[in-house]
């Protein structure tokens, strides 16, 4: 009493066999039918290519912020790939200077020998309970 059932890769006809709750002949396909849901719904790859800047974001300000706090060069973060119009939140101190964030990794631009440079903090749980 096994139904018969084809594979959800639209561009697959081949039945599916094994358990139940299988939707895909194979891992292949599988693969398949998400890559390419993907890319119909720009919103998801929207969402998708944001999250890979975020995470590059992150990994670029953590491999700078080694004592938890610094000061680099704006130039030498861009010259990484780093893209300071996207982060996850903000974060502003008792002095009003706002720094933005990539998840725990927290950013501010400062001027520093006329030259353009970021200063790096760290996220502490403090800074979650201020309220504005
Ligand atoms: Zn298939």
């Amino acid at each position: 009493m096994t139904e018969t059932k084809i594979c959800r890769n639209e561009n697959c006809d081949k039945t599916v066999e094994g358990r139940r709750d299988r939707q895909f002949c194979s891992d292949y396909c599988k693969s398949e039918h998400h890559y390419s849901a993907r890319k119909k719904t720009g919103k998801t790859y929207f969402k998708l290519e944001v999250d890979e800047v975020l995470r590059k974001n992150r990994a670029i300000l953590a491999k700078h912020n080694v004592k938890s706090k610094a000061t680099v060069r704006k130039s030498v973060l861009i010259e990484e790939g780093f893209n300071s119009r996207v982060f996850t939140h903000y974060w502003k101190n008792k002095a009003g200077d706002t720094y933005l964030f990539c998840y725990d990794q927290g950013f501010k631009e400062v001027k520093d020998n006329h030259k353009d440079k970021y200063l790096l903090i760290m996220w502490q749980a403090y800074m979650a309970q201020q309220v504005f």
